[in-house]
């Protein structure tokens, strides 16, 4: 029989149990070992039953077990202790309300397609939601006021398991609302907030607000599985990543417009500050910039006005290299959407269209590209890593015509990822023994070197023990959920007893696990089975591999990649040395990070934007062994792992580069990884090897942290964006769209015409200083709207120039009778060699960040004469 209607009937905790639900619904559990303990007390064996998730637990404690603990006074005590724990965390002063800086924003508002938090939460795929659940765990650490903003899934991500021979199977279990850590968003009176969004032919998309608290962090969840939806909007927020094109815009509709809405909603209700910065994870939540020009023009706002004021508060980040990575709707779809009777009335479709546009050579016209508009309505963007970051410029240099890739406005903050949920307690325990609990959790979430140099006084023998039970914990692991799954394969018990043979607590553990892209290339390890089989089977020196990772439902070629790894480690002779485990995810991942040895990596360089995984392995004290990629390329030392070498030139194909890296990847293993792991001293411990662990604890760790990446954030791009949106009011927006309309207007009339050198001293030494004396045309624009700049540099064999310095030229005087101004300044030579420079105009702004800004520039032309673009040799 099936039922229905299903509802969830919530336990009943006596009185003095009470703060245990406050304890279970706000998620900081997942980062606090103390309080999962207490739960893991209330019930140990309904514990694990449980998932390791508090609210499933008390739904399942027999209340006899509750009525007992009410009236158990050790139990109350730690249950006090917990609960006034969390109310220090949640109230107490943090570094955020310890800056002085009156530019910080009252609140930002984090969008994110998919946000990892705890696996009792499944609402992520990979990196990008395992990242913005550290961001906003991060944020709840050190006090920022943020407010996460994402989708309700009600099946999340899949789960994958594995047919008998070895293809990736997906079931997509239904998660109910009233199990989950949230709750439902109610208006005063009582009743569950909606959000509502117009579609095409008088639909209607309506979505409730579920809020799970991270920490101190709010995360609001817009989940369209209600009554008042039709079949198909009921299943807009059906799942993660699925489903087609107009399934994933109207998702997308519902988290940048609906999100929006939602935090109104939110900050109405109870009173939190309505946000200054808003900041849009990857493009897929771009839509919320339209939105809020939709609020402003109902205001009397014109559209580029609104444009200017939403801009100077909002922040993008860009996550992929890889141009496929990017949501790309047809602008058909989008025009139908966002036309007539549809949403954001008001607004000319046409000017929605234009923010989406291709404009770049080879760009397709018949395209919205969520990036490009994400990159419009920002005023600052960036990648996630330095070397990622230069990729973008790169790669979207096309919508700054007329700037080199080096001057595109996109800078970068590298990811970190959030270490009270990466490190496993017995490392923690470990610090905590050396300076304290308090200073290990500040160490933690703040970072500061000075707190991380306790490990250097660590014995060798304490930090190999470490290892080896950490190593030893996975292998426990290991077996257990391969043998769950042989069972789930298939297989009796009677053909399994070969699992209690599987890994071994003292053989060197490399491990591999990550989505299953072509680009992070799963089975580069099986481009030579025989030099791997020898690898694993070395007498001596032996080496074992764990590896997991789901490929994308729709991506036959990755499942092919994971039958055949797990085909290869299926091999009688090989499979106590090499694993495959299903269902990666961040349950996993907290025992797999900690038990391996080194961790690796190694993709196409590159199209790793940064990669968090290793960072995570670092912090347990795994060293990494990696292609020099993404955060690895910015932060390597030999001390910290092995850098794989790499053959990515334009010139080499794909095969040979793969077999030249795997061959790299063999040669590393057999003549550095292993040697180095095996070579033991004194008491058995490899004293080489402890040093590079310590050292990547000590000097690795402080940097890969999420605290130190949300304080760059803050630092870098919230407070300069909350002076922006503030200095942008009504009338300065205004003003602003109003000046640049005018400089677009102008622009082809400004010309450099003129440019006299006078060396000062004759010769070209390095010191000496040159006058620039420019007569610059402005047309219908006045000194003030530009900067006259000598750019100055080396040059290449072409007159190219790099390292480029602007120096920028004062007005000095006109307009003469042509009508042209003149600006001069000094130009310092300051370096040696192949030295040149040119002089360029380019629109200036107070309320401006950057010079590329408007993708507006003048350069010398041909017949500008002698002296532009002197060089000298
Ligand atoms: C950290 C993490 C990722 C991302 O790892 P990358 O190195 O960025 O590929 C993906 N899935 C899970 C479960 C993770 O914990």
């Amino acid at each position: 029989m099936k039922a229905i209607r299903r509802f969830t009937v919530r336990p009943v905790l006596p009185e003095p149990l009470r703060p245990l639900s406050d304890l279970a619904r706000n998620l900081r559990w997942s980062w606090h070992a103390e309080t999962r303990e207490l739960f893991q007390a209330v019930d140990p064996e309904g514990w694990s039953a449980a998932g390791c998730d508090p609210v499933r637990l008390l739904g399942s404690v027999p209340a006899a077990r509750l009525t007992e603990l009410s009236r158990d006074r050790r139990f109350l005590r730690r249950l006090a202790a917990a609960s006034d724990d969390l109310d220090d965390y949640l109230r107490g002063r943090r570094w955020y309300q310890t800056q002085q800086d009156a530019d910080l924003p009252a609140a930002i508002a984090y969008f994110s397609p998919e946000f990892g938090v705890t696996a009792a939460l499944p609402q992520y795929s990979g990196g990008l939601g395992i990242l913005a659940g550290d961001h906003l765990k991060a944020a709840s650490d050190l006090g920022v006021p943020l407010v996460g903003v994402g989708l309700l899934y009600r099946h999340g991500y899949f789960r994958q398991s594995l047919s008998r021979d070895g293809w990736q199977q997906e079931q997509y279990p239904l998660l109910d609302p009233n199990e989950l850590p949230l709750s439902l968003l109610r208006d005063a009176g009582g009743a569950p907030v909606r959000v509502r969004l117009a579609l095409p032919a008088g639909r209607c998309l309506h979505a409730h607000v579920w809020v799970a608290r991270v920490g101190r962090v709010p995360l609001l969840l817009l989940d369209s599985d209600v009554e008042e939806n039709g079949p198909s909007e009921r299943n807009v927020t059906d799942r993660l990543y699925g489903g087609g094109s107009e399934h994933r815009l109207l998702q997308e509709m519902l988290l940048g417009i609906g999100g929006v809405r939602a935090v109104r909603a939110y900050c109405a209700l109870t009173g939190h500050p309505e946000p200054e910065v808003f900041h849009t994870n990857e493009g897929h939540a771009g839509f919320l910039g339209l939105e809020r020009i939709r609020e402003l023009s109902e205001r009397g706002v014109s559209f580029d006005a609104a444009l200017e004021a939403v801009r100077a508060g909002t922040v993008f980040t860009t996550h992929t290299p890889v141009p496929a990575g990017i949501d790309r709707f047809d602008r058909e779809l989008v025009a139908r959407h966002f036309g007539e009777g549809a949403e954001l009335p008001g607004l000319d479709t046409a000017r929605i269209l234009q923010l989406g546009q291709e404009t770049y050579p080879g760009g397709r016209p018949d395209l919205f590209n969520m990036a490009v508009m994400g990159l419009r309505l920002a005023q600052r963007a960036n990648g996630v890593s330095t070397l990622h970051g230069a990729v973008s410029r790169g790669m979207f240099a096309g919508l700054w015509p007329g700037f080199d890739a080096e001057e595109v406005p996109i800078t970068s903050i590298t990811n970190g990822v959030h270490a009270p949920t990466w490190v496993a307690p017995e490392v923690f325990r470990l610090g905590s023994r050396r300076i304290g609990a308090q200073q290990a959790e500040d160490a933690l979430s703040f970072g500061g070197a000075q707190r991380w140099e306790a490990v250097g006084e660590i014995p060798d023998t304490a930090i190999w023990e470490l290892r080896r039970e950490l190593r030893e914990q996975l292998v426990t692991e290991v077996r257990t959920r391969l043998r769950a799954s042989w069972r789930q394969r298939g297989a009796g018990s009677a053909e399994l007893g070969w699992i209690d043979g599987v890994l071994d607590p003292e053989v060197l553990t490399i491990g591999f696990a990550r989505r299953v892209p072509s680009y992070k290339r799963l089975t580069l390890m099986l481009r030579d089975r025989e030099r791997l089989t020898e690898l694993l089977l070395h007498p001596t020196r032996p080496v074992q591999i764990v590896v997991a990772g789901k490929a994308h439902p729709a991506d036959d070629g990755g499942k092919r990649l994971v039958q055949e790894l797990v085909r290869f480690s299926d091999d009688p002779r090989v499979r106590h040395r090499i694993v495959f485990l299903p269902d990666y995810g961040m349950g996993m991942a907290q025992k797999l990070y900690p038990g391996c040895d080194v961790w690796l990596n190694n993709p196409l360089r590159p199209l790793e934007a940064c990669g968090t995984s290793g960072m995570k392995a670092a912090l347990n004290g795994g060293l990494n062994l990696s292609v020099l990629d993404g955060w690895w390329d910015e932060w390597y030392e030999p001390d910290f792992g092995w850098a794989i070498p790499t053959a990515d030139g334009p010139t080499t194909d794909e095969e040979r580069r793969d077999d030249l890296e795997a061959h790299a990847l063999y040669e590393l293993i057999e003549q550095r990884v292993a040697p180095r792991f095996y070579d033991r001293g004194p008491a058995g411990v490899p004293q080489r090897w402890v040093e590079m662990v310590r050292s990547t604890l000590a000097n690795l760790g402080p940097r890969v942290l999420a605290g130190r990446m949300v304080r760059e954030y803050v630092e870098r791009l919230y407070a300069p964006a909350a002076q922006a949106h503030r200095a942008m009011d009504a009338t300065a927006a205004h003003d602003l769209a109003e000046w640049k309309a005018r400089v677009r207007a102008a622009w082809p009339g400004v010309t450099v015409d003129h440019v006299e050198v006078d060396e000062a001293s004759g010769v070209a030494e390095l010191g000496s200083t040159l006058a620039l004396r420019v007569r610059v045309t402005l047309g219908d624009l006045r000194p003030e709207d530009v900067d006259v700049q000598a750019v100055a540099g080396r040059v290449d064999a072409q007159d190219s120039l790099a390292d480029a310095q602007p120096f920028p030229l004062k007005p000095a005087g006109g307009p003469d009778q042509q009508g042209r101004w003149v600006f001069e300044g000094p130009l310092t030579l300051d370096r040696t060699g192949p030295f040149g420079y040119t002089v360029r105009i380019l629109p200036a702004h107070r309320l401006l960040p950057a010079g590329a800004d408007l993708g507006l520039v003048a350069l010398p032309t041909e017949s500008t004469g002698e002296g532009a673009g002197v060089l000298m040799r």
